[in-house]
């Protein structure tokens, strides 16, 4: 994701990345215990970007606790989500540990250790009281939050609830784990019959694709992070899907991106894709970056990967990247006012 392209919308800056240090709980305990259920002699560990940095430091408290027949090795992949698990360390260790991340799928061989922020939300919900309607006359609210900051979501409610305001919450699909959870690619928890939605949590990513997803809502942002309160305001990214839309009106050879990561398939969305286009190509690859795709001559690619590296990177990549449904409305199948959010529902 490009710092460049929008600050608030990498996928990096999403309140993992901190200003200021702190203190995570990484479970070793239940990491230690499943190592000796399982009798296992590797363990791999899966950290988001914004944590590798401690990676090396959670090894040396491992093998201090787990002596040296156990191998603790780290993955270098990538990792942006649940979605993005390292499915060769997975294959290679007899426990593999994915942290920062809810499950996307539960599963026996990984254990998710959540990594639940520390950080006050209320003294920041009070300051978006300012800026949220009501509560008299608009005691309505939606409240959303991330999985690092689910741990306190009771407490968001009960602060709203006291304040006089009537919260508004659901768990969203399979791709949730939890009550009020958004991912930067999924806000069902948000499919509320509210006009507004209290989101609390770092950045400015995930609210900007829930304002995208729910253009009838206002998303007021408090952020406990980096301590201000915004409305997200997605004009800015608008202009650049319909620019994006309008130079691949043109285009004659399309490349459809196939992504291999675990939970970011969709392939019968690239095969409709194939079915009505002979001159579109089929590309599978993990990481979509503009240096893996610079050498192919096709005039625009459509991602069916994670939405967030088309609206979010788009403009890095050498030729127009759109969404399954801006490809629509550039090959005129669909018409410009169809636009809107690429969410991404299920898991694998
Ligand atoms: S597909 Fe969804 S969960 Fe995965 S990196 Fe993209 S936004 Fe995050």
């Amino acid at each position: 994701m490009s710092q460049e392209s929008y600050d608030g919308g990498d996928l990096r800056n999403t309140g993992m990345r901190l200003k200021h240090d702190r203190e995570w709980d990484y479970e070793l305990d239940r990491i230690v215990d499943a190592v000796a259920k399982r009798d296992a002699e590797t363990v791999g560990l899966q950290f988001p970007e914004g944590l590798k940095r401690r990676g090396p430091k959670v090894v040396d408290d491992l093998r201090e606790r787990l002596g040296g027949d156990v191998t603790v090795m780290l993955s270098g992949q990538p990792c942006y989500g649940a979605c993005d698990l390292d499915t060769y360390l997975m294959k290679r260790t007899d426990v593999f540990v994915h942290f920062g991340h809810s499950p996307m799928k539960e599963s026996e061989k990984i254990i998710y250790v959540p990594l639940f922020s520390n950080v006050e939300v209320t003294p920041i919900i009070e300051e978006a009281l300012g800026t949220l309607e009501g509560p008299e006359g608009s005691p309505d609210v939606g409240l959303v939050t991330t999985a690092q900051h689910m741990n306190r979501y009771g407490e968001m409610r009960e602060f709203l609830e006291e304040r006089g305001y009537e919260v508004h919450s659901r768990r969203g699909d399979e791709r949730l784990t939890h009550e009020g959870q958004v991912l930067g690619c999924n806000y069902a928890s948000a499919d509320l019959p509210v006009d507004q939605v209290l989101y609390v949590g770092g950045g400015k990513f995930h609210p900007l694709g829930l304002a995208m997803e729910h253009p009838e809502k206002r998303v007021v942002i408090a952020d406990p992070v980096n301590n201000v309160v915004t409305v997200a305001d997605t004009e800015k990214f608008m202009k650049q899907r319909y620019g994006a839309v309008h130079r691949a009106m043109d285009a004659e050879t399309w490349g459809v991106i196939f992504c291999t990561k675990i939970g970011q398939g969709r392939w019968e969305e690239a095969q409709s894709i194939l079915a009505d286009n002979d001159d579109a190509y089929l590309i599978t690859m993990d990481e979509v970056t503009p240096d893996r795709l610079r050498n192919f001559d096709v005039d625009a690619y459509v991602n069916t990967g994670c939405p967030r590296i088309t609206t979010d990177d788009g403009p890095r990549f050498h030729r127009p990247m759109l969404t399954p449904g801006e490809y629509r409305i550039a090959t005129g199948e669909k018409p410009l006012d169809s636009l809107s959010f690429d969410t991404f529902h299920g898991t694998w």
